[in-house]
């Protein structure tokens, strides 16, 4: 990978201080093409059979220097930013210091190590909200959404990017949520859904003032999600619904729910389903907790007798809900794919190891752990460069392909094979329960190895990822359908 001037990924052709060929004539250049080629009379058909091999070997040599030193080239990483994109850094940094001040600091909640490190619970009081507002208004954040539903509405530009999440993170402003409103519907509403739609939901979603459950799963309906049974029926200009939704996390606290409602029973499974925004409040719906086996009941089902939504509240047509999934599916393995969340389980990890004491030394300097340590390190870092070309992709306005495909399952997996090190490093201790005084980080490195089983399948299990990735990322026939 190539960054240089800002760009990421512009592979250079050899130019400006690349090694180039010798001259004619020069120490270490060919032969002359005629000798080389004019039969009988060149220095190569009078040489002896062992200086022709010994001539052979040096020209093979020399091509593979070359070869060499135009490949480094071709691959060189600058890593400094340019001037311009210097320029923007200090721009960001006023802009933090006249907009959230020491005391601002002061007042961030202090959240455990286990929120802290999970990214979880940011503020959305007034004061977070006027900072968000006014880093929208400067272009510093929700940069994709336009300024007419509350957006920083910018060009794609991954540095700028990268460059805002550094500086905020570094002065703890708030951060642009990340949760399955802002990051998953508001994608699928911009390309999809009413100009009332978008001013109703986009900004107070983006702002953390609406909160969002997905109702798609059901009891028989995960992998195989267009089976899925909970009937809408319109009665007059509400949209009368029947039926279950399972695994819906964070219904309790959600506000409203986006949910896949099937409403052309006599269509082939695929058109018969709708995309229904649906009031978490209206009577009907009621909202069971799952209990999980760290103890947390972050699932639930939800159950709709008779639940009557408003007709207005369907985005995309009838019948179209599933092309209007697919955003929001796209959204949600891009979220969970995003490397950020195995290099955060790494540093932990790293940092564990220094603590912890494995055969009287620090477990850091044991070579098994060492070396299951580089692995899982060059994993992420894979990771967090595919994450880079994504972006750069994405800023030419091109879809990552394979490269975008592969993320959730990479991701997923790689997270939970880093906290299983932390497991082993923490040894009996990982038995601690979370939040246990004893327990190493506050058990937060063993709450990530529960939880990363859990994320591996939400969103689509990873058989199910091994699949797409085989049929639209490589071209390998369909597996067998229902
Ligand atoms: C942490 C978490 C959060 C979630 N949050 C939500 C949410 O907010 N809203 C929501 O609607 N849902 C949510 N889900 C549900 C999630 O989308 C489903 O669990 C997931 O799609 C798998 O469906 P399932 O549990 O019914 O498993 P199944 O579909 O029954 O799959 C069971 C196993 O069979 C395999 N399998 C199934 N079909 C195939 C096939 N064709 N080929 C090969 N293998 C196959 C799967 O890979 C899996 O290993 C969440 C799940 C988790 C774990």
């Amino acid at each position: 990978m190539a960054v240089r001037d800002g760009t990421l990924l512009r592979h250079e052709a050899p130019g400006n201080g690349a090694p180039r060929r010798p001259e004619p004539g020069a120490r270490g250049a060919l032969p002359p093409m005629a000798h080389r080629t004019r039969r009988g009379a060149g220095p190569w058909h009078t040489a002896s059979a062992l200086a022709r091999t010994r001539l052979l070997r040096r020209i093979r040599r020399l091509l593979s220097k070359w070869d060499r030193a135009e490949r480094v080239e071709e691959y060189h990483v600058n890593l400094k930013y340019s001037e311009e994109y210097q320029r923007f850094r200090e721009e960001v940094r006023a802009f933090i210091k006249d907009h959230w001040t020491a005391e601002d600091v002061a007042n961030n909640p202090q959240l455990s190590e286990m929120a802290q490190g999970l990214g979880s619970a940011p503020r959305t009081d007034e004061r977070a909200t006027a900072f968000r507002r006014e880093a929208a208004k400067r272009g510093y954040m929700y940069r994709h959404v336009p300024r007419a539903y509350g957006g920083g509405e910018q060009p794609p530009d991954p540095l700028k990017a990268t460059i805002i999440g550094e500086e905020f993170k570094a002065a703890k402003t708030p951060p642009e949520l990340m949760s399955q409103g802002p990051a998953m519907l508001i994608p699928t509403l911009l390309a999809h859904g009413s100009e009332e739609q978008k001013q109703e939901f986009v900004e107070k979603t983006l702002l953390g003032h609406i909160r969002w459950c997905q109702g798609y799963s059901e009891p028989g309906a995960g992998s195989d999600l267009a089976s899925l049974r909970t009937t809408g029926v319109l009665e007059g200009d509400h949209w009368v619904v029947n039926g279950q939704k399972i695994w819906t996390s964070n219904a309790r606290e959600a506000d409203w729910m986006f949910a896949l409602i099937r409403t052309e029973p006599d269509e082939a499974k695929h058109d018969g389903i709708s995309y229904l925004l649906i009031d978490m409040k209206t009577p009907g719906i009621d909202v069971r907790p799952l209990r999980q086996m760290d103890g947390d009941a972050h699932f639930n089902e939800v159950f709709f007798d008779n639940v009557r939504v408003p007709r207005a509240s369907m985005v995309g047509d009838r019948g179209q809900g599933w092309y209007v999934s697919r955003s929001t599916l796209k959204a949600e393995r891009a979220l969970i794919g995003n490397a950020s969340m195995a290099r955060r389980t790494f540093d932990g990890c790293v940092a564990l190891a220094q603590m912890t004491e494995v055969r009287g030394h620090p477990a850091i300097q044991d070579p098994v752990i060492r070396d299951r340590l580089t692995e899982l390190e060059a994993r992420v870092l894979a990771a967090e460069y595919n994450g880079f070309r994504l972006l750069t992709e994405s800023a030419k306005g091109h879809d990552g392909g394979l490269a975008g495909l592969v993320t959730k399952l990479h991701t997923s997996t790689l997270a939970h094979d880093v906290s299983r090190l932390a497991m082993d490093i923490s040894s009996d201790a990982a038995m601690l329960a979370p939040g246990e005084e004893r327990a190493p980080f506050s058990g937060m490195l063993v709450q990530s190895y529960i939880m990363y089983y859990a994320l591996a399948i939400g969103g689509g299990a990873p058989n199910i990822q091994r699949n797409v990735i085989g049929e639209r990322g490589l071209g390998l026939p369909r597996d067998v359908r229902r």
